[in-house]
């Protein structure tokens, strides 16, 4: 037997168990990685609660891990056996180990260790495509960043900076305001009340070209005026809950506004797609341009603490779990 965090329903953070589950055994073209680190995410809190639909119950959460492959299946040819390999976007991470299609598994180069591979992967994959490919971020450029102190907001702020661009950084308090700024944020604003105001003073009354909304319903209205005819609007979770149905109307009315709500998933569904992916992430985190910041390690079996303190917005940078 083995250990995973499992939830039999959807629910606060004590529905997630510490259970004794079978020693997995690697399927046809699965892979097993013996997790060294589990990386937490938001996309967790919202299997837990029931936001995102759970495949099947009980169901072990989580979406990323870093460790060894400790065995292999048929027709595996990617990774072998003792590869140090890392993953983000597949369903069962809060593990001591875990098997999982080795196509899923990127292996991790010298320089990264498995706490930073287990932290980076879902939140700088995210961030590489919504810089590089939703937006094409371009030197100049000032942008609008939410949740700037956070997992995706950190490796946003400094990969935007890298790119040479202005980086306008919304978050809650001032010692993340601080943060952000530390990590290549030029302007910060705390608090949503004066968003739209502070984005036309920053800009000089130019407003943005792209916002880059993680927070959902509470943000949504805002985030659309703080853009510059056609420009972009980026919405891409939910921290503070779903965005209700929207009218297009007033993506009209505010500008000819365009308005996406894209996926790490569609972005890295093809193996090629996920390697150039991943390889980008690394260059810059090799190069210094990125620093992952893991400032909150948890013991795996102490996950629900770890959820309660991303809820309750107490989290800054990147968290791991240890199993
Ligand atoms: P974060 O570390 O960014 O934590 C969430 C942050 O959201 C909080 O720290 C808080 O920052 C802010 N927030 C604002 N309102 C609320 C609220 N009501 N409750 C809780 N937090 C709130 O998490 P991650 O880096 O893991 O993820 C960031 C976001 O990106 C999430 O929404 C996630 O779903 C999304 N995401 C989307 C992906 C995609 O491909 N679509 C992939 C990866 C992540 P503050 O206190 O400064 O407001």
């Amino acid at each position: 037997m083995t250990k995973a965090i499992r939830i039999h329903a959807p629910g606060g953070p004590d529905a997630m168990k510490w259970e004794d589950v079978p020693t997995p055994e690697p399927g046809p073209g699965e892979a097993v990685v013996k997790h060294e680190a589990v990386g937490l995410n938001y996309i967790d809190v919202y299997f837990r609660t029931g936001l995102y639909k759970a495949p099947s119950l009980p169901l072990t959460i989580g979406m990323e891990g870093a460790g060894v492959v400790s065995a292999v299946g048929t027709g595996v040819t990617n990774v072998a056996v003792g590869d140090r390999v890392a993953y983000a976007g597949a369903i069962g991470a809060y593990a001591t180990e875990r098997a999982l299609p080795a196509d899923k598994l990127v292996k991790l180069p010298a320089e990264i260790d498995c706490k930073t591979g287990a932290a980076m992967m879902l939140q700088g994959m995210t961030a590489q495509y919504l810089l590089r490919r939703t937006h094409p971020v371009k030197a100049g450029e000032t942008i609008v960043v939410h949740a700037a102190a956070g997992g995706v907001g950190l490796i946003m702020c400094q990969w935007a900076r890298h790119l040479g661009a202005t980086v306008i950084g919304v978050v809650s308090s001032e010692a993340k305001a601080a943060l952000a700024r530390a990590h290549g944020a030029t302007h910060t604003i705390v608090g949503y009340d004066n968003l739209v105001a502070e984005v036309k003073r920053i800009t000089g009354g130019a407003m943005v070209p792209v916002v880059y909304d993680s927070i959902g319903k509470d943000t949504f209205t805002a985030s659309l005026d703080c853009l510059a005819p056609l420009g972009l609007m980026v919405s891409y979770g939910n921290a503070s809950g779903p965005v209700p149905p929207v009218d297009i109307g007033i993506l009209a009315a505010k500008g000819s506004l365009y308005l996406t709500r894209p996926t790490l998933a569609t972005h890295t569904a093809r193996h090629a797609d996920l390697l150039a992916t991943a390889n980008d992430l690394f260059d810059v985190v090799k190069q210094g341009a990125v620093k992952i910041e893991v400032n909150q390690t948890f013991a795996l079996k102490d996950a629900a603490a770890a959820h309660i303190a991303l809820e309750s917005r107490k989290t800054t940078g990147s968290t791991v779990l240890l199993p």
